[in-house]
């Protein structure tokens, strides 16, 4: 059995198909897990007072309003504990996405932030989910949600391209109208009888607070020169999590930056601002517990990989913090390098940087990995027949580099 029979699934999301409480098993950390489970499978160790704190941290640091990007991490327990924190607007791309929400979170909003949508979903969301914010980024896309949707009483933001700063993915190139285009299309949105907003994405992981200085400052000039009342300004997502080879400003200085490229804009006293993060929300408030299968020199075999929990390791080349739990401790002094492959029978499936662990690490050790809340689980296939589906919460500090 691949998952143990009194775990319940992440989707059981309990009376009526909403999440009222997440059904999870609690454990002190994840030593405890392991002495209860002895789990041959991954485990993901949900932080839910730590997601709490991230979520009070922006609401209480970011001068405007905090939606949460549903994307990084959709687990219905997330959403719970960070609406339960104070988020109370959720980001979304897809028609599932805002179902979700919508479901797990009747008195939520969700915000249709997808710049390029299926005329079906845009009904839906519409007149199902009572979307009312929708993002665009071309005139044709302006075109067609004004004949899929009826309704008036929405906002269409406009995705502007930005700069971006030093981020690990780069976001304005597939998405974001230049800045006379964006000019354009806000005195059409304004022109239609809709709110107008103005939208932009530095780049994810950025560690650049300048960032949102320099994007600003764009977004200023866009502004004037449209000359149509802002009703919203959406300073995106990017926010950074720690990483041991990725070293970031605290998140403060990022809110700092925002604060002052604000500080000199031309918006009237009813513009909201609001940001979109993901990552920042979630990174470390899980963890990952993976078995070692099988030791063959220096390298370790896990269940877990890069078409699993770790694919952002793979792709992005972020190193994550690990360590090597043993029943009963009592390992080698010494510290070697592993290499670490993943299950599946790909020779790709291997993390691109090696893993300092106990030297005597070996077959039924487990490991855990910090840092894998964002990215991990959203994006987990169940190539070759492996699946990572248990979760578990714990109370224990997050696991940081
Ligand atoms: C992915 C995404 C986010 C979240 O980005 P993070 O880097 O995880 O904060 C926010 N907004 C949009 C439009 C996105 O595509």
């Amino acid at each position: 059995m691949y998952k143990t029979p009194d775990l319940l699934s992440p989707l059981d999301t309990g009376v009526a198909g909403r999440v009222r409480k997440p059904l999870m098993r609690r454990f002190a950390d994840a030593d405890a897990m392991i002495a209860a489970l002895q789990p041959s499978y991954p485990v993901y160790c949900l932080r839910p007072h730590v997601l709490a704190d991230n979520a009070r941290r922006f609401i209480e640091g970011f001068p405007g309003r905090v939606m949460y990007a549903v994307k990084c991490n959709p687990l219905p327990a997330v959403l719970h504990h960070l609406h339960e924190a104070g988020i109370e607007h959720f980001d979304t791309a897809s028609l599932p996405e805002i179902a979700l929400v919508r479901e797990a979170l009747p008195d939520a909003a969700a915000y249709f932030m997808h710049p390029v949508k299926s005329r079906a979903a845009l009904l839906s969301a519409a007149e199902v989910y009572d979307v009312r914010h929708y993002v665009i980024d071309h005139a044709e896309e302006l075109a067609k949600i004004l004949k899929a949707v009826e309704r008036r009483d929405i906002a269409i933001l406009v995705r502007l391209s930005t700069p971006g700063g030093k981020a690990l993915y780069e976001l304005s190139r597939k998405f974001g109208a230049a800045p006379a285009e964006a000019a354009e299309l806000l005195r059409a949105v304004h022109a239609a009888g809709l709110e107008t907003g103005l939208a932009f994405h530095v780049g994810s992981q950025c560690g650049e607070p300048a960032a949102w200085r320099t994007a600003l400052d764009l977004a200023a000039q866009v502004i004037d020169a449209a000359g149509v009342p802002i009703r919203y300004l959406d300073v995106g997502g990017g926010f950074p999590a720690t990483y041991a080879n990725h070293p970031v400003p605290p998140l403060e200085d990022f809110f700092a930056a925002i604060r002052n490229g604000l500080d000199g804009m031309p918006l009237g006293p009813d513009c909201i601002v609001m940001c979109e993060p993901g990552r920042a929300l979630v990174a470390d408030a899980m963890s990952l517990v993976v078995q070692v299968q099988l030791r063959k020199g220096n390298a370790l075999y896990i269940n877990d990989g890069i078409y699993h929990s770790m694919s952002e390791p793979a792709v992005a080349g972020v190193q994550l913090p690990a360590r090597l739990i043993r029943q009963g401790g009592g390992f080698a002094p010494a510290i070697a390098d592993f290499t670490i492959y993943g299950p599946t029978c790909d020779s790709t499936d291997v993390l691109p940087h090696t893993i300092p662990l106990p030297a005597d690490a070996g077959e039924g050790d487990w490991i855990e990995f910090g840092q894998v809340g964002a990215y991990s689980n959203a994006m987990s296939t169940r190539f070759n027949g492996f699946t990572s589906e248990t979760f578990v919460s714990v109370d224990a500090p997050a696991f940081l580099p």
